[in-house]
This record gives C-alpha cells, structure tokens and sequence, in this order.
C-alpha cells in the first residue's frame, strides 16, 4: 500500500536498503491534539500522515466523554485568555466549515469562597481581559439557576462566554476535513520508536517504517515513553467521571437553564458539571485520581469512586437523583505546574511535542493545531506559548 508521501531512496538518512513512505509531516496521535494539527496541516497544504494506536474516538486516552468545557474567564492563568477567545473562534469556523454542531454556549459558573482560587483567579481574568462577567451572591445564584444551591458564604463569577464542546464530532470533523485536503490517516498503527537524522525523522510503527521532514509528537501521555530521552515529567492520572439524572425538575438541568460549571469546595478541591445534553448531567471531581502508566490504568469504576460525587451532590445539586445512570474512565496527562507542554525538542529541530492536558486541554484543541502548525511549517506562532516550554520544566 502506498500512500500520498513520495518516497525516501535507500542510504539517504541512515542506511536502509529499501525506499520508506515518505511525507512531509507525521503526527503520532489522534486525540483532540492530533487532529486539530492534522486539521491545521493539511490547511496549510503540508503533506501529512497520522499515525493513531487505537480505532478513531477511543476510549483509552483523555478527549472522550462526550462533553468537555469551554470558558474564556481562566482561573489557572490569564495568559490562557486569548488562547480561549481564539479557540472559540476556530470551533465556530469549523461548524461553518462542516455544517456541525460542535459547540453549545451555556454561560459558565465558577463557584466556592470569595478568596478561592477559582473564584478569585476567573474574576482577575474577567477584569484583566473585560471580559462580560458578574459575581453572583447565593441569593442571586438560586435565582438565575435554581439547580445550584451554594451556602451563604459562597460566591459566583458567571460569565456568558461558557458552554459545551463535543468531542467526538470535534475530532471527527477535523479529521473528516483533513482527509479532504489529503492528509492520511492510518489506524491501529501504533509509533514504537523513531531515529532523527540530518534533515529526516524515521519514525516506526508495529507495520511500517516512515520518514517524515517534520515530526510532531501529540499522544498524550505515552509522549514520556515516545520520548525517553527527555525524561518528561508528565503523569498519567485516572479520572471518572459520572452521568446523573434529576430526581424531579428536570428542565432546569437543560442547557439553557443551566451554565457549566467549576466548584472549589477546598482549597483546591474541585468538582465539575455539564448539564444534560441527553445523556444526564455530567458530573465528577477534577483530580484526586490515582496515577499509573498509561497502558496499567484500572477501567473499573467501583463505590470510591462515587462517593465523593455523591456526597457533593447531595449539597449542592440536591435535585440530582445520586445513583449514578453511566461513569467512564479518562486519564489527565499532567505536568508539575499544570500549564500544557508545546515545545520543540531541544536536540532535534524537526521534532515538536505537544502535550496539553492536565484535565483542562480540550477547549484549546482547536487553536492549538493552529499553533503547531504555523510552528512546524514555518518556525514561528503569533500566540504567546512561553508558558509552555519545556525549559520551565528544567528540559533544555
Ligand atoms: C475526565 C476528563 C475530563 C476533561 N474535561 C475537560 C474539559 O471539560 N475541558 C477541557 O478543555 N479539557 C478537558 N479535559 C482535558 C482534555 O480532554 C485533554 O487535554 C485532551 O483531550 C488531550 O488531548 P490529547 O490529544 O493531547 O491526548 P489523547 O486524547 O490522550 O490523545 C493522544 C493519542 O495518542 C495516541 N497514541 C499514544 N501512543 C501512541 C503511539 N505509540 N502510536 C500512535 N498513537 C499513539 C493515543 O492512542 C491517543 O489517541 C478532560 C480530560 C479528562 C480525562
């Protein structure tokens, strides 16, 4: 079988004696990341093969779930805030594009003590960038969005510019119109090793061997074992997540009743939600998970795993019936600080690493591939990446 890359003749970069497929960009990995790049790629005519391990919207990695948040008033880090206003642009060209719906606009709630990070941090971000926001008090909160019942000494940064993106057709249609343009895309190949030569990277899988002028890395948390000689600092930690219905009132679980919402109920201590797009509202705890290699993660969702769900509902989202109806494993890859990794290996110029996650990467997919593919191509980006470098993590 041959495909859109010409080919490689023998001896060019390190001695093989037969011509390898020959493209001008590989990606290994198709996840959100992978196929927004491919996406960004084929749009800027690169010639392009993507190499994924597993079948197309997996559930092995970390962009399933059906329904992921998008919010602009960043509590992590303002610097997240153009990167958010650009990725929502990019998700409603591509609806535009492929006549999708990929993108639900709920409004979004940051809840939890006037001085908590996620309160303090989304209202710094709103200021700094006047984005439309306001903070509600309890009163006010039960008012515009009876699901919530927060205590008197709680507060919340609503924001309009919030809502729902769904992944599967978010990568779906990246993929579908990266095919259009060429790019290939090839399935149950899984990248086992790759040699950096003078101008060419050969990467191989379990059935192939490839070369490729440019290579980019985007497999979350198998980079670390992609790229041994990095010695990444990333960890695989496991994630559940769980679907609820309402016990009574259920129009107010719908989206246009009720925002997405992030819920610091500790220092540090954060639940999500997603109201009920038709499969219940979405509800888990960001992090607290255990951390394994990404091959070891235990799929099985046991009575743990629900209890700190459960115990969060019966506070603050009363009406929520608490059995849950379906829960699902997910991995956040992380990184020390949480900020995502975008970066070019220090030793070899045509190799890039792309790893953003730490459980709040999804949104950005989208202008993330922009990004990655106006640094592969061209050697620069117009967005401001230097939170992103592997320097800051001690990688030189
Ligand atoms: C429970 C959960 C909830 C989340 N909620 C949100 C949210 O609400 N909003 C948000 O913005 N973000 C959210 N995130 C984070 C977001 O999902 C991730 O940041 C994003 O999906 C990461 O995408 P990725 O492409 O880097 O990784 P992945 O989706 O893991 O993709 C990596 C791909 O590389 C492939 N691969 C690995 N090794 C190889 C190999 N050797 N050869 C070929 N292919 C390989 C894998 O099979 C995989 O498909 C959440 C994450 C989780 C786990």
């Amino acid at each position: 079988m041959c495909h859109a890359g010409g080919s490689v003749p023998d001896g060019v970069e390190g001695g093989c004696t037969r011509a390898l497929k020959r493209f001008e960009t590989i990606v290994v990995g198709c996840g959100g990341m992978g196929s927004s790049i491919s996406y960004h790629l084929s749009r800027r005519g690169a010639r392009t093969l993507v190499l994924e391990r597993f079948k197309l919207n997996h559930e092995n990695g970390s962009s399933h779930g059906r329904t992921k948040i998008i919010r602009t008033a960043y509590f992590e880090d303002p610097r997240y805030v153009r990167l958010a206003k650009r990725a929502f642009q990019l998700w409603a060209a591509l609806e535009k594009e492929t006549g999708r719906r990929l993108l639900e606009v709920t409004g979004g709630l940051m809840i939890g003590k006037p001085d908590s990070p996620i309160v303090v941090g989304s209202l710094r971000s709103a200021r700094e960038y006047s984005l439309p926001h306001s903070l509600l008090d309890t009163k006010e909160l039960a008012e515009r969005f009876p699901a919530f019942a927060a205590s008197d000494s709680e507060r919340a940064l609503y924001e309009p510019n919030a809502g729902i993106l769904f992944p599967d057709r978010c990568i779906e249609a990246h993929k579908e119109m990266a095919e259009e343009e060429g790019t290939k895309f090839h399935f149950g190949e899984r990248v086992t090793r790759w040699e950096a030569g003078r101008s060419l990277v050969t990467i191989h899988t379990e059935k192939e061997t490839y070369a490729a002028e440019k290579v980019i890395f985007a497999a979350g948390p198998w980079n670390r074992s992609l790229l041994p000689d990095l010695r990444l600092p990333l960890e695989c930690e496991r994630q559940v997540i769980f679907w609820f219905r309402p016990s009574t009132r259920g129009e107010l679980f719908n989206p246009r009743r009720m925002p997405i919402f992030g819920w610091e109920v500790g220092r540090g201590r954060i639940f999500y939600g997603i109201p009920n797009t038709g499969h219940g509202v979405k509800a888990a705890r960001h992090h607290g998970g255990r951390v394994s290699p990404p091959d070891e993660v235990d799929r099985r969702v046991t009575a743990e795993d629900e209890a700190p769900v459960r115990t969060f509902l019966k506070s603050r989202l009363p009406l929520l019936d608490r059995t849950p109806i379906s829960s699902m494993t997910c991995t956040y890859t992380n990184t020390p600080d949480g900020h995502f990794v975008i970066d070019r290996h220090p030793r070899h110029r045509n190799i890039w690493l792309v790893s953003p996650c730490s459980g709040h990467g999804f949104k950005f997919s989208s202008v993330i591939g922009e990004i990655v593919s106006e640094l592969a191509l061209r050697g620069f980006t117009r967005q401001d990446i230097s939170l992103f470098s592997l320097a800051r993590l001690g990688i030189t």
